[in-house]
Order: structure tokens, then C-alpha cells, then sequence
């Protein structure tokens, strides 16, 4: 059982005629083993499915077409075991619409020094026959991730995991569909984007609903199923005093309850997989969704504040290449600095909705008021996130396209407590300083809103832009602000 059942990715194995019966039997072998023993590896999330050996442009193409056919196969390895003359995959390759990964490696690791003769040489042609199906790719501009090396090796098959990470969230998006209650916050430019071109781009739709059809739903929860959700909180959350039953704040949670049922219902019922809210439009919700948000959010729906679906989207991606890591992911906005020059961080945190999947303890439940919106006091999550490595990605629409930015980040534990503040949040140090990553983020367009994660790393982010074909700008420990610079200027030429 893989952690991405049903999905599937075939393992595909080039070679040619030329070579005769007894060679082709031989080649057959080696690609199952490697298939099989790739599909039974701990770091591969995805079951590996062997293919028979191509041979022919007619067999090639064939295999391309059901692979683009299979709603189950999310992408394909492909190895040239011996020399497979390139002119046979034009036609398959220009058919291909899903994923691929060029693994270049060899069936046997070592040169077999006082063996080594010229049936071996004709076997094991990785070497030079990769080099013949890579030059088609490349004319043909078909973007695919390269990864060379033994398929014994555990880094080799690390790489693979993350690509098949990569092609699931790549899939996932293809049926992706983000509900918004509301629209964008007014006059906010970042958060707002072409929905139509990001359907075209990313497959996932984005529609509106009005947050009527949503208090319908959340006046129809019934007063026993808020109990039975109210104990689910008690076990599993150090409630506040006053968020208890008989506290001045209960009937506050009580609503909170009856809006995160009646948005489960409402997502579950159409098959969502993220969401947006905006405090401006609230329109017979007695509060602002925050516990709501936070819990959906775990539970691996996508989700943007203010109508921001590019970062629900962003974050359902990130959501499901973390599947079954070590590590949180969650909705994130920078929101406040430490400017000491001893060492400068920043806090990110929202106004209520950050995952608790980042939490590095049991979540306290409060209830505090909201200073804008108007509404009900909000009860929510109140927590410090895990230390260690994380990033933040942003996706923004410049117009003629979208553009990821990506910045690494450590967090580290706060310096003292945070009594007085009522929001879960993340202290980190941006790679490679504050003052590089927040001048590259900023000259790149980056939003205040991100999808930040502890389970994700760059080379899933990498995997996934070069699959959905979209510019990645990543300031880490190796950017220095006059490089990234040009980075944008020559982009824009690539890009117009
Ligand atoms: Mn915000």
C-alpha cells in the first residue's frame, strides 16, 4: 500500500530491433527489476508499474496515449537501457501530456574490469543511448526532470520520490476546485489573478458562492452534532476557561463549531479541495471562520484569506506532496519584523488562520475579538510552531504569467513568551538574511500571503514548477540581490 494509492507511475524502457531476441529478453529483465524494486523502495510514494520494452514509434506512441488515457498514471519513468534511435518518440513524446522523469542510470553499477567485453557494451548503453532520447526532449522543449545516477542509490530514489510528490500534486490539481466565499478583499491587487488562465495553466477551477448558501447550511447544523464537535475540541485542545461550558465565551465556540460543520458540509457535498473567506463578507456568519479554517486546513483542504485563491491552491499543492512527512503545512503571511541587528527575524502568523499541523505543542483554544469586521468575538488556535527548516512559496499573476517565489527559511524558538498575543505564529530566519530575502521577495513581486511548510523542501517546489511549466524565482543561501536582479530582467525576456 503507497502512500499515493491509486495512483501509478509506468516505468518505460526504450531500446531498438537491432539488437535481436535474446538481448531485448534481457533488457525486459533488468527494466522489471528495476520497476519492481523502485515500487517496493521505502522513499518511492507511488507504486511503479512496469512496461514492455519499445521498440517501435507505433508501440511508443501507443504507450503514450494510454498513459494520457489512465486517469490513475500521474506521470512515467523513462530509461534507455540500450541506444533507442530518438526519431521513434517524436510522435509519443509531442502526445504526452503527463509528467515524465529521465532517469539516466545504468542496471549494473560497476564497470566489470576483467569481464568487461563487447556483449556487455552492447547491453549497457545508458550512457550514450540517454543522451539520444535527452536531445529529443530537449528539441521538442518537453520540460522533465533529469536524475542520474545507480537505481540502487537511496539519493537517486529520493529525487524520484520527490518528482512522483511533485506529479500527485500536479494530478490533484487537474480536478482541483477552490469554493470562495466572498470575493477578494477590496482594493487588494496581489490576491486578485485570472482565474480562467489558471485553469488553463493549473487545471484547478475557482468559484464564487454567495456566503448565504453558506450560512444556510451552517443555521441547518443540528445542536447535537455542535455537542459532539465541542467534545472532539475538549480532548483534543487545552480549552480556555472561558470557552467552556457555562464560560462567558461558550456560546462563541458553539458557533464556531456550527460554522466549521456547516463548511465541512458545504466542501464535502461538492468535492472541494480548498477555500477562500474575507472578513468583508460575512453576511449572516456571526464571526470570522478562524478555528473553522484552522482545523479544515489539517484535515488537507487549501486555503487563502481575504479571497485569496491563489495561495488556497497553493497550499492544497503543498498538502499533498507533505502527504504522510514529517512536518506541517499551512496558510502564512509575514507579518510583523525583529529588526535587531544581533539577529533579525520575522514573525509570520494571519489574523486567525494558520494550520495546526505547524504547531510544536498542544494548541491552546481562546476566544479574543477581532479588532476589524465587525463581528463576534472569533475563537482560534493559539500556538508556537516546530523549529527547523521551512520555506514559503507565493504565486502571483503578473499578467503574462504566473511567477512562484520561493524563499528557505529557519525557524527558531521565540526569544521569550508571547502572553498577550492571541494568534498561532512561526519566528523565522529567512535564508540567507532578512535583509536579502525580504529585498529579493519584494523587487520579485512576492505577496504577503504564502504557503509555508515544514514536510515540503525547494526540490519538491522545482519538480513542481518545471511540471506545470511555471517561472520559479528562489532566494536562498546562495542569492545575493544583484544576481536575483537580472534573474527578473532576463526572465521577462524569457517570458514575453
Ligand atoms: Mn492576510
Amino acid at each position: 500500500m503507497k502512500i499515493f494509492d491509486p495512483y501509478e507511475v509506468w516505468f518505460v524502457t526504450g531500446s531498438q530491433q537491432l539488437y535481436g531476441d535474446e538481448t531485448l529478453k534481457q533488457v525486459a529483465e533488468h527494466s522489471r527489476q528495476i520497476a519492481d524494486a523502485l515500487s517496493a523502495a521505502d522513499n518511492i510514494p507511488v507504486k511503479v508499474v512496469f512496461k514492455p520494452v519499445l521498440t517501435t514509434p507505433e508501440s511508443v506512441q501507443r504507450l503514450m496515449l494510454d498513459a494520457n488515457s489512465t486517469p490513475d498514471c500521474i506521470g512515467l519513468i523513462t530509461w534507455m537501457h540500450t541506444f533507442s534511435p530518438a526519431k521513434m518518440w517524436i510522435a509519443g513524446l509531442k502526445a504526452l501530456a503527463k509528467p515524465f522523469l529521465h532517469l539516466h542510470t545504468q542496471f549494473n553499477r560497476d564497470i566489470p574490469w576483467a569481464e568487461i567485453d563487447m556483449d556487455f557494451m552492447n547491453l549497457n548503453q545508458s550512457a550514450h543511448g540517454g543522451r539520444e532520447f535527452g536531445y529529443i526532449c530537449s528539441r521538442l522543449k518537453k520540460s522533465r526532470k533529469v536524475v542520474v545516477g545507480h537505481w540502487q542509490a537511496e539519493a537517486v530514489r529520493e529525487k524520484i520520490g520527490v518528482w512522483m510528490r511533485a506529479a500527485a500534486a500536479w494530478q490533484d490539481s487537474q480536478n482541483g476546485k477552490i469554493a470562495r466565499f466572498g470575493d477578494n478583499m477590496r482594493e487588494v491587487a496581489v490576491t486578485e489573478g485570472d482565474k480562467v488562465e489558471a485553469q488553463l495553466r493549473l487545471g484547478y477551477a475557482v468559484n464564487g458562492y454567495g456566503v448565504g448558501d453558506l450560512v444556510e447550511i451552517v443555521n441547518g447544523i443540528g445542536e447535537s452534532e455542535v455537542d459532539q464537535l465541542i467534545a472532539a475540541y475538549n480532548e483534543r485542545y487545552l480549552v480556555a476557561a472561558e470557552a467552556r461550558k457555562g464560560g462567558a465565551k461558550y456560546a462563541d465556540l458553539r458557533d464556531a463549531a456550527r460554522i466549521e460543520l456547516g463548511i465541512r458540509r458545504f466542501l464535502e457535498d461538492s468535492g472541494f479541495t480548498g477555500f477562500t473567506t474575507t472578513f468583508e463578507n460575512l453576511h449572516g456568519l456571526k464571526q470570522l471562520p478562524g478555528l473553522a479554517v484552522q482545523r479544515l486546513m489539517a484535515d488537507g483542504y487549501g486555503f487563502g484569506a481575504e479571497g485569496d485563491w491563489k495561495t488556497a491552491a497553493l497550499v492544497r499543492a503543498l498538502k499533498v506532496m507533505a502527504k504522510g512527512l514529517p512536518g506541517g503545512t499551512s496558510f502564512m503571511e509575514d507579518y510583523t519584523y525583529h529588526f535587531d541587528p544581533a539577529g533579525m527575524k520575522v514573525l509570520g502568523a494571519h489574523m486567525l488562520e494558520v494550520c495546526e499541523s505547524i504547531a510544536a505543542e498542544q494548541p491552546r483554544l481562546e476566544v479574543h475579538p477581532l479588532s476589524i469586521g465587525g463581528k463576534n468575538d472569533p475563537p482560534r488556535l493559539v500556538f508556537n510552531a516546530a523549529p527547523g527548516p521551512a520555506l514559503n512559496v507565493s504565486l502571483i499573476d503578473l499578467g503574462n504569467r504566473f511567477r512562484l517565489i520561493l524563499n528557505e527559511v529557519e525557524v527558531v524558538p521565540p526569544a521569550a513568551d508571547l502572553p498577550k498575543l492571541p494568534v498561532a505564529r512561526v519566528l523565522w530566519e529567512p535564508k540567507p538574511n532578512l535583509e536579502t530575502a525580504a529585498q529579493c521577495w519584494i523587487l520579485a513581486g512576492g505577496a504577503h500571503h504564502t504557503g509555508y511548510s515544514q514536510a515540503v523542501g525547494a526540490e519538491h517546489i522545482r519538480d513542481f514548477a518545471e511540471i506545470v511549466n511555471l517561472e520559479l524565482l528562489e532566494i536562498n543561501d546562495a542569492t545575493n540581490p544583484g544576481d536575483f536582479g537580472d534573474r527578473i530582467r532576463w526572465n521577462d525576456i524569457y517570458y514575453r
